[in-house]
């Protein structure tokens, strides 16, 4: 897609929330816009599903992608499934967890959500404003009698504080598991980052930097925790016909999903080397520009650079994360507020825990501060710089943008 080479912003009114002008992009670009890899051998891998007619449970598609995702996530054991949300599910159940466990608030709702769904109560923790993390200092002191377990998250793909996770998960003999939906071929301290914890889950899901369609895993070391969770995904079914001889449900992955996988993961390194320039060009158009803030990955470990997040400093800015978003969504440019309003303000939660804002003072300051951008195969460096020039445009005149802005909702009123 081009940028409309022709329409230079040189005054407020002509942005088009003020209906100066068509948007700067004539299409809308997406957060989260599926990289997929080579059409023609999907279509291939397609065709030969069709002929084998093995369509699902355990096909050879399944099985291949299994074995060759290890590479890429780490552990020694790897649970193909339907979805992050049920391999998270699957995960707590196999772990024995119940009562209550400790996650971030600052998270996809699914992280709570497949707690919640085996009544088990996810108790809200606050993050590290710096690290958009867990704050395992935090973690400590929520740990009451009805504790069995710790989910951290890996946000953007950036692992969280492991080590001091690990030590207070042993010290208070909890189970430590890791939502690793973001950070596939993410690493820490050199290690893949599913080799940490009890179990990690990964997505596939379409928006996410690799995906089978609709798709996750959990990667484990324990064989025991693996077999468990392969009886549980394919309704407690063990060897031979009519064998059922454990508890279960359906969490098996198609053979047609599996083989977008294998697509994908024939790709993955020029998704890696798409993403790594696209975050490098923000990194330079966005310099100097006063309450606008990249978060940054560690380049001495593996990312995969999914997430263009900024954090926006009203204050320094002059302008609101939300105003922002506003202005250039009217652009076609479809900014999220990721994880906006953060779990602990979603139903069922608000209502179990209304008082929970009072313990999440870092949490409630970031989902109004932060911001996602389009990134990944959708966009080139020609789009972010035009991007970019909007930003530093809108707060070089975010006096004049605010202003205009409470001009038209009070006239709305
Ligand atoms: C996407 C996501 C999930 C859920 O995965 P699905 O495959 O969409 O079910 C869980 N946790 C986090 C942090 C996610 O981003």
């Amino acid at each position: 897609m081009q940028a409309q080479e022709n329409r230079v912003i040189t005054k407020v009114e002509e942005l088009a929330f003020f209906g100066g002008g068509s948007p700067a992009f004539p299409d809308k670009l997406h957060v989260g816009r599926p990289n997929n890899g080579d059409k023609k051998r999907f279509l291939e891998r397609a065709e030969d599903i069709l002929e084998r007619c093995w369509l699902t449970n355990d096909g050879p598609y399944v099985n291949e992608l299994q074995q060759r995702l290890l590479d890429y996530t780490g552990g020694k054991h790897c649970v193909l499934m339907s979805n992050g949300t049920i391999a998270l599910e699957i995960a707590a159940r196999a772990l024995g967890l119940k009562g209550e466990v400790i996650v971030p608030s600052f998270t996809f709702v699914a992280t709570a959500h497949a707690l919640q769904w085996q009544e088990i109560t996810p108790v809200f923790c606050d993050v590290d404003p710096l690290t958009h993390n867990i704050d395992p200092y935090k973690v400590e002191q929520l740990i009451t009698p009805k504790t069995t377990g710790i989910v951290g998250v890996h946000v953007w793909g950036r692992p969280c504080n492991i080590e001091a996770l690990t030590d207070i998960a042993y010290r208070h003999n909890l189970k430590l598991m890791f939502d690793a939906a973001h950070a596939l071929r993410c690493s820490h301290q050199g290690q893949l980052i599913g080799d940490f914890g009890e179990a990690s889950v990964f997505s596939f899901h379409a928006t996410k930097f690799m995906h089978t369609f609709e798709g996750g895993a959990v990667v484990t070391d324990d064989a025991q925790l693996a077999s468990k969770m392969r009886l549980m995904k394919n309704f407690g079914f063990g060897p031979g016909y009519d064998n059922v001889i454990y508890s279960g449900t359906n969490g098996k992955m198609s053979e047609i999903c599996a083989a977008m996988g294998l697509t994908n993961l024939e790709s993955i390194n020029s998704f890696i080397d798409i993403n790594y320039d696209n975050y490098q060009h923000y990194q330079r158009e966005l310099s100097n520009i006063p309450g606008v803030s990249l978060i940054s990955y560690n380049e001495f470990e593996k990312n995969n650079y999914q997430y263009i997040i900024l954090e926006i400093d009203p204050e320094q800015a002059g302008i609101t994360r939300d105003q922002l978003v506003k202005i250039l969504q009217a652009e076609n440019i479809l900014a999220r507020r990721y994880f906006f309003p953060g779990c602990h303000n979603m139903e069922p939660y608000r209502s179990y825990f209304p008082n929970s804002k009072l313990l999440l003072p870092e949490t409630e300051r970031l989902t109004q501060k932060v911001l996602s951008l389009p990134t990944g195969t959708a966009v080139n460096n020609e789009i972010i710089r035009k991007i970019c020039q909007l930003i530093r445009f809108i707060v070089q005149k975010s006096d004049e943008v605010s202003k205009l802005m409470h001009k038209i909702s009070s006239s709305q009123m």
